[in-house]
């Protein structure tokens, strides 16, 4: 199979919509975007062995590489527009290419993501995607913004992925390891109130840090409120704390919300995020309800 027919077949998408001048097939890409709108963009690599198993189905593959960079836009507070794909191929295999692209197509239509040029390659299996939105001029959600009282939230629940890693037994788990959701639906209420916000990719504390650093503030955790999945929940507590606070590859939103705000922003978010903690003045310390220092790293605790 030419490279050229492998685009063409797998990569080449149906009904672009009206904002792209010329996608796939030129030598590179033209892009429309309105007035009064700053583009979002970033980009995320996946290579097989190190940012997922080998094993991964396909379908998963294409879903995952898509997925981790809307969460990216995401924590933004950007709506997904288009995206391109350097895809680096050991061989050509019409079953992976099919599975992958089918996994990459779904969740690019759900969110109206258009797939609009790239690279095609031969080495080792991996997977880059840039992704690229939209916001309103200076509406972009950043790191920076905390201030001390904001309340500290997280949506859905933290640590399966690292299970899922771990764990060939627990189906829930593996699923939100290979199929992880971006959080766009809640991106879309977050980013109208929220002074700071990032997405848990490489464990929460670590996320959190990211922020503390950022904004030159400290939190104070109530580390029994931390959302956790059945899955969770019915494990040994201090291994369940341990993924949860660490583990990566989560994809939820972690995001601060000033208190004078946090009445209406809970009658529209409800149970989509759970309140964890308050920012408070220290210097980038994190500590739990007794007063204990947690580390970026994990919990002291946890340390044996
Ligand atoms: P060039 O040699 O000019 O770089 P390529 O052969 O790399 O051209 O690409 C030809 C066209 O196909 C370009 O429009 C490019 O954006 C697109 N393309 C190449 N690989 C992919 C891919 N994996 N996914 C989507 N579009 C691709
Ligand atoms: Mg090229």
């Amino acid at each position: 199979m030419h490279e050229f027919n492998l685009i063409q077949e797998y990569f080449t998408w149906d009904n672009p919509p009206s904002n792209i001048s010329v996608a796939v097939g030129d030598d590179a890409t033209v892009l429309d975007f309105p007035a009064g709108k700053q583009l979002v963009t970033s980009i995320d690599t996946l290579i097989s062995g190190v940012h997922f198993p080998d094993n991964t189905p396909a379908n998963a593959v294409g879903h995952k590489a898509l997925a981790v960079n809307l969460s990216d836009l995401a924590a933004m507070g950007a709506t997904p527009k288009w995206f391109t794909l350097a895809l680096t191929l050991p061989e050509i295999d019409r079953d992976w290419l099919k599975g992958f692209s089918d996994g990459l197509k779904a969740l690019a239509d759900q969110h109206h993501c258009f797939l609009v040029g790239g690279d095609t390659t031969r080495g080792p299996l991996s997977i880059s995607i840039q992704v690229m939105g939209l916001v309103d001029k200076g509406r972009a959600l950043l790191r920076s913004g905390a201030k001390a009282g904001d309340k500290i939230y997280v949506t859905g629940t933290l640590g399966d992925a690292a299970v899922g890693l771990q764990s060939e037994s627990d189906d829930f788990c593996k699923q939100r390891l290979n199929y992880p959701t971006p959080r766009l639906a809640e991106s879309r209420v977050i980013k109208d109130y929220a002074s700071a916000c990032i997405d848990i990719s490489d464990g929460f504390l670590q996320d959190l840090s990211h922020i503390l650093k950022a904004s030159t503030v400290g939190a104070n955790l109530k580390l029994f409120s931390l959302p956790l999945s059945t899955s969770l929940k019915e494990m040994d507590q201090k291994i369940a704390m341990k993924h949860a606070l660490s583990g990566g590859d989560d994809y939820e939103l972690l995001f601060t919300i000033p208190e004078k705000k946090e009445k209406e922003f809970l009658t529209i978010i409800a149970n989509k995020a759970t309140c964890i903690g308050v920012i408070n003045k220290s210097k980038e310390q994190i500590t739990d309800e007794s007063g204990n220092s947690l580390t970026s790293t994990g919990y002291n605790h946890f340390h044996d």
